[in-house]
């Protein structure tokens, strides 16, 4: 039956003898495919009930209204932006789920003007905490690729630098060539990460500390996206932390996918 999808696994024993495991996967993939275009419809049809409660409720925290209708106003605005940025970030793994089969994209990225503008919206976000930036890229170099999907992977690695680090702590970002291909690194001198919870990290909806990881604004899904996107890039993630020092998270794009910028 042609429409059948098989997973074929060859397991040799000694020189002779081998045994060929066939696992009919036809009805799991059927099973995932549901599940992706469901978690991509539902995100779909939340966003636009949200924006109303959230435009809404900006409305009326401008109202003079007493302080504890105010204070619950600002409380309620800010979860239901919260709740956006969740959705957004559900649409877009979701979205980079489904296309994953699909030929990658042919935009050329200029990494170094992107790299400049998400260094300049990290420092917005760091406001009176002070992280310091520091950029160190080389300029002729670009990816062939997704423009608004290398953002939003770069911009997860800087942003949680910023959000899971304390006031004032360098976080430095780079850059460059290394052998045929390139690095991305973002480095910060932030509390790291204990070495149970690296493997674990890309994973949907993982946080080393839920509580204190959503106080500071995170959805949980952000390295989760930053691994699809380098996949789609045939780039990976690698992360490095020792506790107490700092994190670093590199990411290694293969040679073909390089372009020279001209300047
Ligand atoms: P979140 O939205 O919670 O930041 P992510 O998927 O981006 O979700 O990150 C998962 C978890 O990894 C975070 O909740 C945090 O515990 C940890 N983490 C990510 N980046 C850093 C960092 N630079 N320093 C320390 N911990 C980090």
């Amino acid at each position: 039956d042609a429409s059948r999808l098989l997973h074929l696994r060859l397991v040799s024993f000694g020189d002779q003898q081998s045994l060929l495991l066939a696992h009919d996967v036809t009805e799991l993939k059927r099973v995932e495919a549901v599940r992706k275009d469901f978690i991509a419809d539902v995100s779909h049809e939340l966003r636009t009930p949200l924006t109303v409660v959230v435009g809404y409720l900006e409305m009326l925290s401008e109202e003079k209204l007493p302080e504890d209708i105010h204070q619950a106003l600002i409380s309620s605005r800010r979860q239901a932006e919260r709740m956006q940025s969740i959705v957004a970030d559900l649409l877009m793994l979701s979205r980079l789920e489904m296309e994953e089969d699909q030929a990658g994209e042919i935009e050329i990225v200029p990494v170094p003007d992107l790299l400049a503008n998400l260094v300049e919206d990290a420092r917005q976000l760091s406001g009176a905490a002070g992280h310091s930036l520091t950029l160190h890229v080389d300029e002729s170099l670009g990816i062939r690729g997704n423009e608004r999907q290398l953002s939003s992977a770069f911009g997860n690695l800087i942003f949680n630098a910023v959000r899971h680090t304390p006031a004032g702590t360098p976080i430095d970002i780079f850059w460059g060539r290394e052998g045929e291909g390139a690095r991305l690194v973002v480095a910060d001198r932030g509390p790291g990460i204990a070495p149970e919870h690296l493997q674990r990290l890309t994973e949907r909806f993982y946080r080393v500390d839920k509580s204190r990881s959503r106080e500071r604004g995170g959805t949980g899904l952000g390295l989760s996206i930053v691994r699809h996107v380098l996949r789609r890039h045939d780039a990976r993630i690698e992360i490095t932390s020792v506790a107490g020092e700092g994190s670093r998270f590199n990411c290694l794009f293969p040679g073909q996918r390089l372009v020279k910028l001209s300047s």
